[in-house]
């Protein structure tokens, strides 16, 4: 398949800085009764510093495992194949360790479910200290804690440190799932549908803090989303993934006004 990449060129940044996330030709095969099913096929994926990609497709279009293999977290039942550079360090797909090195460091991640990173039976404060203390970096002192909650957009961070899970609205729940994501410091945050199971006006909350969290640190996301919407508002360019692979890559203005591949328009005119 063809994959159709829509000019203007990236931004000027791009050209002094080598991309933070460069894969190539990444597949992914599941296991099954008749054999291996392909779930991911040949995808190239670039994210420059400092931008927000945003990887669009329909449900079970490869978009979820596309990102586990950027994270090294594929299921052992998988196989797979590609190259992959993360931050100038060259990867080994399937090398656990230096997997588990660079989540605790350059990249971190956000889920659809805040519940997913949350201990039910954890204070928001338990979850801070164990993951500062995890990454062993600039204390894990109260003021750090609250640090990272104010910038998960957190306003009361005493109330929400002594809270469990339970005791939050979803979207605090996923602000305290970003702020434990930011304990590292990362350069790349992976968010996986972070806002499908939010309400409307905290979906918009938690897009313009990923919005603020790109300005203000230069961190770079890849937002993963099955609704254009999404993407259109903050995403700098889009790849649009179909059958497990990417059909059409480019600036988001670009491909949102003039999709040159069938699917993306097929996408784009059932938006409601
Ligand atoms: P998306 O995130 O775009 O909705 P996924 O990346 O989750 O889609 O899934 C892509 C394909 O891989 C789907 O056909 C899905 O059923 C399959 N798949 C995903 N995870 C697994 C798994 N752990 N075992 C077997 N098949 C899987
Ligand atoms: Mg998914």
């Amino acid at each position: 398949m063809t994959v159709i990449t829509s000019s203007p060129a990236v931004p000027p940044r791009s050209r002094v800085a080598a991309p933070l996330i460069e894969a190539e030709g990444l597949s992914v095969s599941f296991a099954s009764e008749t054999g291996f099913l392909p779930a991911v096929r040949g995808v190239d994926l670039r994210l420059e510093e400092g931008e927000i990609l945003g990887l669009v497709g329909e449900s079970g279009s490869g978009k979820s495992v596309t990102c586990q293999a950027l994270l090294g977290l594929l299921p052992a039942s998988s196989t797979f194949a590609g190259c992959l550079r993360v931050a100038g360090e060259t990867l080994v797909l399937g090398d656990a360790l230096a997997f588990e090195r660079l989540r605790g460091g350059t990249i971190s991640m956000i889920f659809q479910d805040p519940m997913s990173a949350l201990d039910p039976l954890m204070t928001a404060r338990a979850h801070l200290h164990q993951r500062l203390r995890r990454h062993e970096r600039r204390g894990d002192g109260e003021e750090r804690m609250q640090e990272l909650l104010r910038r998960a957009g957190v306003s009361d961070t005493v109330r929400v440190l002594d809270a469990y899970p339970h005791q939050l609205s979803g979207g605090l729940c996923q602000r305290v799932a970003i702020a434990l994501a930011l304990a590292g410091e990362p350069r790349i945050l992976v968010a996986d549908e972070p806002t499908t199971a939010l309400d409307v006006t905290v979906q918009a909350q938690v897009l313009d803090l990923l919005d603020d969290l790109r300005r203000a640190r230069d961190l770079a996301v890849i937002l993963i989303s099955h609704d254009l919407g999404v993407v259109a508002e903050i995403c700098d360019r889009i790849a649009v993934m179909y059958a497990g692979q990417i059909v059409e890559t480019g600036p988001v203005d670009a491909v949102l006004e003039q999709p040159a591949h069938p699917y993306t328009l097929g996408l784009l005119e059932s938006r409601p």
